[in-house]
């Protein structure tokens, strides 16, 4: 089998790939592992943008553990397999009539692979997928099967685990009652959203924006959690409009057209800002979440403090701007809530997340080392899935927590069962 992951950036040839039924099957493979003296990574569905789900020997495929296996109604706590895929979840949830309080552009993901590496929506008073994780269980390379809890030490690091504690077999998670969202989607001078960032991220439950290099507007996006206010859904053919042939069809076309003639790419760029144009609709929250993301990219995102946001855009805009560079995807932005999971990119600070894109097809130049100094400067975090070049020592200096974590890592994992090149890189030995 070769295994690649969703931008094709990064492939291998696990020697071997177990699918476990159950917890302790799990723990059987690590056991066998770690007495051969071999290495294994659990696979999610491969969308992280960096190494971090590259098998490099065994593979662990957490298909045979997936679904919704208990609801207690009156918490609205559920527990899940390791490997359910979030496009399930989200059904299976809503079938509860409960839902995930926030959740990103996409529903591909496992839940597993979504919260080792910090997976984030947006929403100034909300947090992370990881944040509403109650429970984790666990099997570690000594062959026990932990059930972890806040307080008990390794809860907490069993959040965002990097894939680097053992192969998480099932999560307990805290939903919401179910929920739907008015989405308001429309232009916005980019100079006004820099202004006051703070005052953009409030003004909605979820407010984010793109913005294409080049041009001077904000493609803005706020979801309202519906109270009295509502409005219909899109009808069927506007969706296929919006999500199928203007952002997926045209924008692959522009895309490709960018990639063999660079010089174009400010004047495309016009053209996709405003084919991102306006809508107002409502739907179920995950639906409008959401969505297929059909033309492949790289990216880079980190975290950094809110009061960072319109310094780290300026001094991007500035760069882009000067060397005129030919990048097609737009730079995005949310911002989340302080929150307390250990190696999260939000822990202990309020945040905004900026990612920089490019097209698959097309060379990123020097834009993402360009992008890693500017948000050096100002204390950033980058998403453990997306690709960044930090070292375990570079981490230790924006993690509060990185050394509480390695200290979990040893205890639960000292023979280093969970390991492979990109944990040693950003963890260390
Ligand atoms: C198109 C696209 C859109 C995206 N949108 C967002 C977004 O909106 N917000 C955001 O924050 N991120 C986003 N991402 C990044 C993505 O959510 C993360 O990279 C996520 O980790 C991918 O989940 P996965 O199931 O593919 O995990 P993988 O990438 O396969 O694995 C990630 C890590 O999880 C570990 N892992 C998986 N399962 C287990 C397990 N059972 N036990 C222990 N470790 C495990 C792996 O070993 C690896 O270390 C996006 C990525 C893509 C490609």
């Amino acid at each position: 089998m070769t295994w690649r992951n969703w931008s094709g950036t990064v492939t291998s040839t696990p020697t071997q790939v177990a699918v476990p039924v159950d917890a302790a099957a799990a723990a059987e493979v690590l056991v066998r592992a770690g007495a051969a003296g071999r290495t294994v990574r659990p696979l999610g569905s491969g969308h992280s943008f960096s190494a971090i789900g590259q098998p490099t020997d065994i593979a662990v495929s957490l298909a045979g553990l997936a679904g919704v296996r208990s609801h207690h109604a009156p918490s609205g706590k559920v527990w899940v397999g390791a490997g359910t895929r979030l496009r399930d979840l989200n059904r299976a949830l809503d079938a509860l009539g409960v839902a995930l309080p926030n959740l990103g552009d996409i529903d591909a993901q496992t839940i597993a692979g979504a919260i080792a590496t910090g997976t984030h929506g947006t929403g100034l008073g909300l947090y992370g997928i990881a944040a509403a994780v109650v429970g984790v269980e666990i099997a570690t390379a000594s062959g026990e099967v932990l059930r972890c809890v806040p307080g008990d030490g390794t809860f907490e690091a069993a959040r965002i685990n990097l894939g680097a504690l053992g192969i998480v077999t099932a999560l307990e998670l805290q939903t919401v009652p179910a929920f739907r969202l008015r989405a308001v989607e429309g232009p916005m001078p980019l100079e006004d959203v820099l202004a006051d960032p703070r005052a953009f991220a409030a003004s909605a439950d979820h407010a984010e924006f793109f913005w294409f290099p080049h041009t001077t507007v904000a493609s803005t996006r706020r979801n309202h959690r519906e109270g009295a206010e509502t409005a219909p859904p899109l009808p069927g053919w506007r969706a296929v409009l919006d999500d199928e042939v203007l952002t997926n069809g045209v924008f692959a076309l522009v895309n490709e057209l960018g990639s063999v003639a660079p010089r174009l790419v400010p004047t495309l760029n016009r053209v996709s800002a405003a084919a991102m144009g306006s809508r107002t609709y409502a739907d179920r929250s995950h639906r409008v979440f959401c969505s297929p993301r059909r033309v492949r990219f790289v990216e880079s995102e980190y975290a950094v403090p809110l009061g960072s946001v319109g310094d780290v855009l300026r001094e991007l805009r500035a760069w882009y701007g000067r060397t005129r560079a030919p990048i097609q995807f737009p730079v995005e932005v949310r911002f989340v809530a302080a929150d307390d999971v250990w190696l999260s990119g939000a822990y202990g600070r309020e945040t905004a997340y900026v990612a920089v894109h490019q097209y698959a097809g097309s060379d990123v130049g020097d834009s993402f080392a360009v992008f890693e100094r500017i948000v050096a400067e100002h204390g950033g975090r980058p998403h453990w899935g997306k690709q960044h070049t930090l070292d375990a020592a570079a981490l230790r200096a924006v993690h509060p927590r990185f050394d509480d974590f390695l200290a979990v890592r040893d205890r639960l994992d000292p023979g280093r069962v969970l390991a492979g090149p990109h944990l040693e890189r950003i963890l260390g030995a």
